[in-house]
């Protein structure tokens, strides 16, 4: 595995057809002009049938007849919390149930289609069913041939109230790496503590640690609701490429992507109503350096820096030197390739919550408990924490 194949991954290269030998891209056929023009013509014509019958279509959906999904993104407001909720908010984040309850589980080999990936799935599964907030939790299971031959994945998707029409998507993998073993250790195995079993505990960590909130905030029937996506197969088996990796959020914005989502207008889709997709990955060492990486979320990476701020002010974070320690608008170190990408290629806004430079243990054997920073754990967590309740209102 190549260190630089995952981590500074160029963009994507825009197809050049005109560069293409033999192609003359000067002397098109009039005919086909006309042809294109005609296409042009009614395209246009399908456009606006659309757009006029979602505007004529009200009844459609419970609450909002039909909702313009990008101008209520761009114009959505945080609300900002008070001194005393942000108190309250650090206050509910338990790092001895994010450790004990949730992490530990999660600290076994789980190989897409394995037994350890099963015992893991049922945590997550049973941990978000047996909160009062009532979570719908459904198994995206499929299969899909792998350098290793078919193997069957499983992304565990829970959302808050599937009849609303925005979402906002957390996100994490639970999958871990197959690495060869060590010669000198041969029983040692990979267990990915940040990568990304932390990032899973975190998130199981906040929908508990809010569970009223999101109980009540779910009862408002408001506009938008949380979205938690655990991915299966965010690892390659062998080199990291476009078709070994990012199995299960491959196939999970594939599927949304094909799934009308009424609540929002007649043709709408699940994928156009995520408002924003939050990857969490490779948090849990100490010391992370967390970068912006998009223009369009960088609203939102603000409201993480002040988060940090805030919460550093009230004494709120242990071992965090400065009230900007983790958050930082001023570095940047490229591109990461993440489960993201599928997203992102489909138009999504992303905001991805990624230590840069990667842990010096990154895909090691020693990316283990041990090596994870418990007090920088807890403390991303109470960033998130109000984050989560600034963004949806709680
Ligand atoms: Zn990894």
């Amino acid at each position: 595995m190549s260190r630089s194949s995952r981590r500074y991954n160029k963009p994507p290269q825009q197809s050049n057809g005109g560069s293409l030998p033999g192609c003359d891209r000067v002397r098109i056929p009039r005919a086909r002009v006309l042809l294109l023009g005609l296409l042009s013509v009614l395209v246009l014509a399908v456009v606006l049938s659309v757009y006029l019958s979602n505007d004529t279509s009200g009844g459609h959906g419970s609450r909002l007849p039909a909702v313009d999904l990008v101008k209520d993104r761009l114009s959505h407001k945080p609300s900002k919390v008070s001194v005393a909720q942000i108190r309250r908010l650090a206050s509910l984040v338990d790092g001895a149930r994010l450790w004990e309850t949730h992490l530990r589980p999660i600290l076994i080999e789980r190989l897409p289609g394995t037994r350890g990936s099963l015992a893991v799935q049922q945590h997550i599964a049973s941990t978000l069913s047996s909160l009062s907030a009532g979570w719908s939790v459904d198994l995206d299971s499929f299969q899909s041939p792998t350098p290793r031959g078919q193997v069957t994945f499983t992304n565990v998707v829970a959302v808050l109230d599937p009849a609303a029409p925005r979402r906002l998507l957390l996100a994490c993998h639970y999958d871990s790496k197959a690495l060869p073993p060590d010669p000198r250790a041969p029983e040692r195995v990979f267990l990915g503590a940040s990568d990304s079993a932390v990032p899973c505990a975190m998130i199981l960590e906040l929908a508990t640690s809010l569970d009223a909130q999101l109980r009540s905030f779910k009862q408002q029937k408001l506009p938008v609701t949380l979205q938690l996506v655990f991915f299966d197969g965010e690892e390659s088996f062998e080199e990291w490429t476009a078709t070994d990796s990012l199995y299960g959020s491959r196939h999970l914005a594939e599927l949304l992507a094909n799934t009308p989502h009424p609540a929002a207008s007649p043709h709408a889709t699940a994928l156009q109503a995520v408002d924003l997709f939050v990857l969490l990955d490779l948090l849990g060492g100490p010391d992370p350096l967390i970068a912006n990486h998009f223009d369009n979320t960088a609203r939102w990476f603000d409201r993480l820096i002040s988060a940090e701020k805030r919460l550093h002010r009230q004494g709120l974070l242990m071992s965090h030197p400065s009230e900007q320690t983790y958050f930082r608008k001023d570095v940047y170190l490229g591109p990461v390739q993440d489960d993201h990408i599928p997203f992102l290629h489909k138009g999504v806004p992303v905001l991805h919550i990624i230590a840069t430079p990667f842990p010096q243990f990154w895909h090691t054997l020693d990316d283990t408990e041990e090596n994870m920073h418990r007090p920088t754990v807890e403390n991303l967590t109470k960033i998130m924490a109000v984050f989560l309740a600034e963004y949806l209102g709680l």
